[in-house]
Parts: C-alpha cells; structure tokens; sequence
C-alpha cells in the first residue's frame, strides 16, 4: 500500500496525531525527546462520499474505503543527517514512505519543552529540511560519481541516472531540494523515481495548534500556510491533542464536539484527505449488494492493474473490464440503467483506469 511518514522535531505532537490517525495506543505521547523509537504503521480508511453514493443506489450492506498507511517516524533531531540521535534509522524509515506529513509545533506551552527553546515553525521546518537535504546530498556525493563511471563504460542506465541525479546534487549543493530536478525525458523521470530521495518527495504540513485555534488557525500557522504556498506544498491546520480526544469518542457524540469547536469535519479527515490527494493516486470502485469498496492504483495504471490490485489471479487471467464512469453510475442511478443506456463499456488490457470507474472484472 501507500504509506505517508509523520515526521518533525520532537515534541511536536507526532505520536498524538499518530495515535488519533491510527486510534491506537501503540505509540504512547509523552512529553520527551526519542519516545517512540520503533517505527509505527497504522492503516486508516481514507473518506470519500462518492463511496457512500455508490453503497446507497447499489443497496450495498458494506462500505470498504481505501487504505492509505501513515508512519510515525521518529528520531529526527539536528545531526540526524550526521548519526545523531537515531539519525541513521530515521533516514532508512524515511526513505521507504511515499510522502512526507512534516507536523510543525504552533501552539504555546510552557510545560511542553520545545528542543530549541522557542516555539518557531519555520525555524523548525528549515532545521528538518536541512538534514533531510544533507542526507540527499551525501547520498548522491557517493552515487553520482559512480554511476558516470559505469555510464563511461557503456551502462546505459547508469549513464541517465549520472545525469538526472547530477541534476539533483547541483541542487542540493545550492541548499535547494532534489524535487526541483527537471528529468528531461521519460528514462530519466524513471531512474529519478527509483532513487527514493527523500527532498523528492511530497510534503504536508500539519500545524499543530492549541484547542482555540482549531477552527481558524493562528499567527504562526499563518506563516507555514505562506511556506507552504511558495514551495507548492500543502498545508492544514489540526489540533493534535482535540483529534486524539475526538479519536476516543462514540460517532454522535464526535459531531457536536466538532459544532462547538466550529468544525465541520475533523483535522484528521483533512490531514488523510489532503495525504492522499499529495500522491497524486486515484480511486476506482467496485459495487455490489454486499459491499461497496474503494481502491487505489497509481495515475496510469491499467485495467488489469486495478484487477491485480484485487487479486493476483485477476490479473493474470484478465478478460475484460466492464466500466461505467462515476458520474454516469450516479445520474443512470446503477449498472442497470447504465447499460441500458450504453454506458457500461467493456474495456481490454490497455484501457487506462480513469478517477472514480466503477468496474467489475471478468477473468478466467
Ligand atoms: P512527538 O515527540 O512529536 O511525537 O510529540 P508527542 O505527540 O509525544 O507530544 C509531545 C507533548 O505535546 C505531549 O505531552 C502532548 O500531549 C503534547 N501535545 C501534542 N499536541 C498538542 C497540542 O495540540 N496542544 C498542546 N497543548 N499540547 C499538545
């Protein structure tokens, strides 16, 4: 699956939000630095109400929403790049996650101690970047000599990767992070994709406020929004403490929480939502009386690689997809009237999987 790694200084409220995301007690909050030194992965249902619009006109007794996988990666503190703290292990864990939810500490509290003393969420940002880039940095000072060493040989794809990670290390020399790199083809966007650098990856920032400034945000998140904005990230405002309170509570209780701290939804639905949207994945759905279910695949995937997603064996023994589009499933009110009407497609090996398809697959 797709994995998304909270990362930030400690003490920033990782482990809360971690916990709350995952409704667990596994990785236990508590006010100091290297609390939770084992990686922590929870799966969390990813909302999306075109999933219950679906289980409503099929009549289906379930509803199944996507997964995506979050980790709590701690461990980062300044040197981790260096083998400080657990700097060696962080940047393992880190290395596998897909995208990156960067928790920034924007809420005052005297009792909880911020590493450096202050509480700055751009310092902080800028302190993380920078070992996440000196780790990039190291990385490609020992691999990019190499791999045009082998390209001079005659090793084509080491040829493209001296030069698209070359790219990437000129960037980083400049203090400016590997995601900037242009691959000038489709080879090189590959063999950049494969390298896993960490400063290529996509970025949430989670700000983390007090209770009062759950609904609205304050000063210091304001500044994260505007970081954010400048680099093409993305950013929402939770408070980690209320979610992990909200986590514990009984589905109606929940709704008049939120309505007395002016929310609509919790932090937590925006922090999924927003992590998923990051990956840049879509959702295609299968519905049936018994369950309606959502599922991811990457932008470009095939129909038989949704089948796969499904089982092994769909795969393997694909005949056909038969595809009605989510918008024309809702309007014809369900399969039937869809195929009345011409809308229920039968779609080979090559069809590429478009956003929202409802699909059923015919193997052998
Ligand atoms: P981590 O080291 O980043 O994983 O941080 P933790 O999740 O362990 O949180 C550190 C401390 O800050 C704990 O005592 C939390 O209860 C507290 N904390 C987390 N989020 C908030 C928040 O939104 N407001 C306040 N006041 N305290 C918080």
């Amino acid at each position: 699956g797709f994995r998304c790694g909270i990362v930030g200084l400690p003490n920033v409220g990782k482990s809360t939000l971690f916990n709350a995301l995952t409704q667990t007690a596994a990785a236990q909050a508590a006010n100091y630095p290297f609390c939770t030194i084992e990686p922590n992965v929870g799966n969390v249902g990813v909302p999306d109400n075109r999933l219950d619009q679906l289980a409503k006109i099929a009549g289906s007794q379930k509803i199944i929403e996507t997964q995506l996988g979050f980790v709590d990666i701690a461990g980062l503190v300044r040197g981790a790049s260096k083998g400080e703290g657990l700097g060696n292990q962080f940047l393992g864990n880190i290395r596998e996650v897909d995208a990156i939810v960067h928790v920034l500490r924007c809420f005052e509290n005297d009792d909880i101690q911020h590493v450096d003393n202050k509480v700055d969420p751009i310092a902080d940002a800028e302190t993380v970047e920078t070992e996440l880039m000196l780790s990039d940095l190291e990385s490609l000072e020992k691999r990019v000599p190499n791999l045009a060493k082998k390209g001079m040989q005659g090793d084509k794809e080491a040829k493209i990767g001296a030069a698209v990670l070359g790219q990437a290390l000129e960037l980083l020399r400049d203090g400016k992070p590997a995601r900037l790199t242009v691959p000038k083809d489709e080879d090189e966007a590959r063999v950049f994709a494969q390298a896993q650098l960490i400063t290529a990856k996509p970025v949430l920032y989670v700000c983390n406020v007090n209770e009062e400034d759950a609904a609205n945000g304050n000063a210091l998140s304001a500044k994260v929004f505007e970081k954010a904005k400048a680099e093409g990230a993305e950013a929402v405002v939770v408070s980690a403490a209320i979610e992990a309170e909200i986590a514990t509570m009984a589905a109606d209780e929940r709704g008049e929480f939120l309505g007395e701290l002016g929310l609509s939804e919790t932090g937590l639905t925006r922090v999924i939502t927003a992590g998923y949207s990051l990956l840049h994945l879509l959702t295609f759905f299968t519905v049936g009386p018994k369950e309606a279910r959502a599922w991811t695949v990457h932008k470009g995937a095939t129909a038989p690689n949704a089948a796969g997603e499904i089982h092994t064996d769909f795969e393997k023994g694909f005949i056909r997809a038969e595809t009605i589009a989510f918008d024309d499933y809702v309007t014809l009110r369900g399969e039937s009237k869809a195929r009345e009407a011409g809308k229920l497609r039968a779609e080979g090996k090559t069809y590429v999987v478009q956003d929202g398809d409802v699909m059923h697959f015919l193997h052998s």
